[in-house]
């Protein structure tokens, strides 16, 4: 594993005063070690977890060749191609229970939708088309070969890797697993993520509000943020800005998680003793990203009693709280977590009703609602309130305007990148 000096250097023309975002989230991408303990579960509670192992069809599934629709199964090369074809009924076929001897020359058999196809049989001529009268059945031309059955093993063949390690396990694995007959299945542990607010001036929810105190709301979105990423979370409350109860908390916090992330404390104005404290625990770079909003983030290492957590110290504004999370910690947590590939939010383009001015040299989250115009178009338009203390622009957003780093001001219908903030389940 390499230190953060050594990745840093490797980057040209690094300047942790200027840090573009794509350079940072380098950075901490090159900066992580995943959990790879893992643990069975049952298999409904293995959903939204990560697969700890490969896994390989033992079956196929389907385990026959079977109808996809209701109809008449027969031989294709009983039919003729240039008019009505008469077949004899022969029996039936249902899901769950089958035709049982061989489809004679001229026969058909009555089949639903999941039967195993009758030997013999190759093709299935849907029920709407034909003509049946007692056991005759007039099938007419123009039928292809193979059509209406689904091929044994089309879903998942004996042998086949159905699933990686890495993986995560969504509704359509935990669907995929059960069609294998897996009753339990092999997950990465979940991560153990601690986190606290800094500052003197916050209070706590349902305490009354002294003089110049605001109430701790970081602590919630991250709280809600967290969960919904599927960690396990150690929730340490608010901690003073002290020597003293910063360095206990971070000691703490460094012996039992495997990510720390706090908010406050890390911009110019603060205290020196937190820069000081935390190159002492570990290995920690202070960074100014060339973005709005959000700024200032610390990230690295932290270790005590043996035991090292990756910790990254957010701005204290509540809205660049949940820029930075979604921007850099999001990806880093799920990498943490064990999972492999892209976990990148896509971005998509669509026009902006209106003007925002910008100047290059910094990536600008916005928030933005896009909505659907009569014509049925998509199209997107920034929250009203933009200011980075301004937590109502997240809560009427519904996603963020993302301007890169080189662009200027962006004229009402120019086309501007978004990044969805809800998903499919
Ligand atoms: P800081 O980065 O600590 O200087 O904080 C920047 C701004 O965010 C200040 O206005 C703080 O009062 C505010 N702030 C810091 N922590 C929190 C928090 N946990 N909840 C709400 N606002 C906060
Ligand atoms: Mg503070």
């Amino acid at each position: 594993m390499k230190t953060l000096q050594e990745i840093t250097s490797c980057l040209g023309g690094y300047d942790a005063d200027a840090l573009a975002v794509d350079e940072a989230r380098a950075v901490v991408r090159a900066f992580l070690s995943p959990v790879t303990t893992n643990e069975r579960l049952a298999l409904r509670a293995a959903l939204g977890r990560v697969l700890g192992e490969d896994i390989h069809s033992t079956l196929d599934v389907p385990a026959h060749d079977n109808s996809a629709m209701d109809g008449y199964a027969l031989r294709y090369a009983d039919l003729r191609p240039d008019g009505m074809t008469t077949l004899r009924l022969a029996g039936s076929a249902f899901a769950g229970r089958q035709f049982d001897r061989r489809v004679g020359a001229g026969e058909c058999v009555r089949i639903m939708t999941g039967a195993v196809m009758p030997a013999g049989a190759d093709t299935v001529v849907i029920q709407e088309i034909v003509s049946a009268d007692g056991d005759e059945v007039r099938i007419p031309a123009g039928q292809k070969r193979g059509q209406n059955r689904r091929l044994k093993g089309e879903d998942l063949a004996v042998g086949k890797a159905v699933l990686r390690a890495g993986q995560v396990i969504g509704p359509a694995e935990l669907g995929l697993l059960a069609s294998l007959g897996l009753a339990e299945v092999t997950v990465r542990r979940r991560l153990r993520v601690a986190f606290f607010s800094t500052g003197d001036e916050l209070s706590q929810v349902g305490m009354p509000l002294a003089e110049g105190q605001i109430y701790d709301s970081n602590r919630y979105t991250l709280y809600g943020m967290l969960t919904r990423l599927g960690c396990d979370i150690i929730d340490m409350g608010v901690v003073r800005d002290d020597r003293i109860s910063l360095e206990h908390a971070l000691k703490t916090a460094a012996a039992d998680a495997d990510a720390i992330i706090t908010s406050g404390g890390v911009s110019v104005g603060e205290a020196d003793f937190i820069r000081e404290l935390l190159t002492q625990l570990g290995e920690v770079v202070f960074w100014k990203i060339a973005m709005k909003p959000g700024r200032p983030m610390a990230f690295g290492k932290i270790a005590h009693a043996g035991h090292s957590a990756h910790f990254f110290g957010l701005p204290g504004n509540p809205v660049a709280v949940m820029v930075t999370f979604y921007q850099f910690v999001r990806e880093a947590l799920l990498a943490l977590s064990g999972r492999v590939g892209d976990c990148t939010v896509p971005l998509m383009q669509v026009p902006c009703t209106s003007a925002i001015r910008k100047n290059p040299g910094r990536t600008e989250f916005q928030r933005g609602k896009l909505t659907r115009g009569t014509d049925g178009r998509w199209s997107v338009c920034p929250t009203a309130a933009q200011g980075s203390g301004v937590l109502r622009s997240m809560s009427e957003a519904n996603c963020f305007i993302v301007i890169e780093h080189g662009r200027d001001s962006i004229k009402p219908g120019e086309l501007v990148q978004v990044q969805l903030f809800d998903g499919l389940v």
